[in-house]
């Protein structure tokens, strides 16, 4: 056989699994069927955000610091700065599930933080102009990844460790061998063999693994960069990223990085669930208009014109939590769901895991029990 692995879809976990593999000395084929990187999927807008008092769940927080120093890995790797570390702010509703979440983590895995009020960020963040009743937990280690420059710095330390990544190559099908060995992937272009397959198609992931049709739902986003009035006050040493639980919903946000604008969405922002061939990817005045009512109210510096707007992807599965599994009747493929809207900041470690269980007996030191199919 050619290749050892398959990798289908080089986008934020594929690129990095890519890499994981070749390192290892797995003959590698890398699929793509958009760019290297591209705008049409789940990684693109330059940040996503890194942060470890994980109020989605603290079982997150071991993968976190793994994830962390991961991406250190590739920078030494490549040369590529792309973990920027200026500390995250989380919270909103004193009563919410982000402050009290993040508390938690922070507490069970003793990590350093400072609990601050509303006032008392505004007063050391002059960009925030939070209500005085809501509450924050501040985290030097928090900050952002660069998204797209990951993926690129991924493919390309894939490619110096031996991977062999072909873009603009769109998956038709996969059929496995019986006896959990050996796969053979079709595209638009050609017809190749593997011992082992991983799928990390995103959005399309429901295509390509009909077993997560249900489990796997495409949901459009947008984000809006809106120059500040005060720029000052919203560059990466001044301004943390955010992630805010107010009244409106949740929303998060970024510093000045790249795009002259201040960075910012709201989770699930019209609750537009489809899949991803049937996406709106054009942006609306609606849109945008959601976007700056939050602006207005909770950041009145950062709501100058508009410097870019762009749809986006999640790919939610109903507990929001990830899937990272063998396929339950082909133990040689490997399903990673897209990771619901916060998936970004593990790429680096998810690689490493799905690295495992396409190799070694299949099994990871990982601790992901949480994360696999079986808990439906
Ligand atoms: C607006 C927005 C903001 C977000 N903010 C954050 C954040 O701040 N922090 C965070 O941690 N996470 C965040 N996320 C989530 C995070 O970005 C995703 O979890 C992550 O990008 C998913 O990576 P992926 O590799 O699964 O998807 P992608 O990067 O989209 O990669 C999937 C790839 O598969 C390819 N593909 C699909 N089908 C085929 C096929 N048939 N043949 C070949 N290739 C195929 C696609 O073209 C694509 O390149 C955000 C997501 C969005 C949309």
């Amino acid at each position: 056989m050619a290749y050892d692995v398959i990798v289908v879809g080089i986008g934020g976990m594929g690129s990095a699994t890519a890499w994981q593999l070749a390192r290892r000395g797995q003959r590698v084929l890398g699929l793509e069927r958009f760019d290297i990187p591209h705008a049409m999927g789940s990684s693109h807008g330059v940040t996503r955000i890194i942060r470890l008092p994980y109020y989605e769940d603290p079982a997150y927080v071991p993968l976190l610091h793994r994830a962390y120093a991961l991406w250190r890995e590739l920078e030494a790797a490549t040369g590529e700065r792309v973990l920027h570390t200026h500390g995250s702010l989380d919270g909103g509703l004193e009563d919410g599930v982000v402050f009290n979440g993040a508390i938690e983590s922070a507490r069970l895995h003793d990590l350093t933080h400072e609990v601050l009020t509303g006032e008392q960020v505004n007063a050391r963040f002059p960009g925030y102009a939070m209500p005085a009743g809501m509450r924050f937990v501040l985290q030097p280690q928090g900050g952002y990844v660069m998204s797209e420059r990951a993926i690129v710095a991924h493919v390309r330390a894939a490619q110096a460790a031996g991977a062999e990544i072909h873009a603009r190559e769109r998956v038709l099908g996969w059929e496995a061998r019986a006896g959990g060995e050996g796969v053979v992937v079709t595209t638009d272009r050609g017809r190749y063999e593997a011992a082992r397959l991983v799928l990390t198609a995103g959005a399309w992931m429901a295509d390509l693994a009909p077993l997560l049709q249900g489990l796997a739902v495409p949901e459009r986003q947008v984000l809006a960069w809106l120059q500040p009035q005060k720029p000052e006050l919203f560059t990466p040493e001044r301004f943390p990223v955010f992630n805010l639980e107010a009244a409106e919903g949740r929303y998060y946000g970024f510093p000045v990085v790249e795009v002259p604008g201040f960075k910012f969405g709201r989770y699930n922002h019209r609750q537009e669930r489809m899949p991803a061939e049937a996406m709106n990817r054009e942006v609306e005045a609606e849109d945008e208009a959601i976007l700056r009512a939050f602006a207005n109210r909770y950041f009145p510096h950062g709501t100058g014109p508009t410097m870019a707007l762009r749809a986006c992807l999640f790919t939610n599965t109903p507990d929001e939590h990830f899937v990272l599994d063998h396929h339950p009747a082909h133990r040689q493929v490997v399903v990673a769901s897209p990771c619901s809207g916060h998936g970004y900041k593990f790429c680096s470690v998810i690689g490493e895991i799905l690295a495992d269980l396409a190799t070694r007996d299949g099994t990871t030191p990982h601790d992901i029990g949480f994360l696999r199919l079986g808990r439906w």
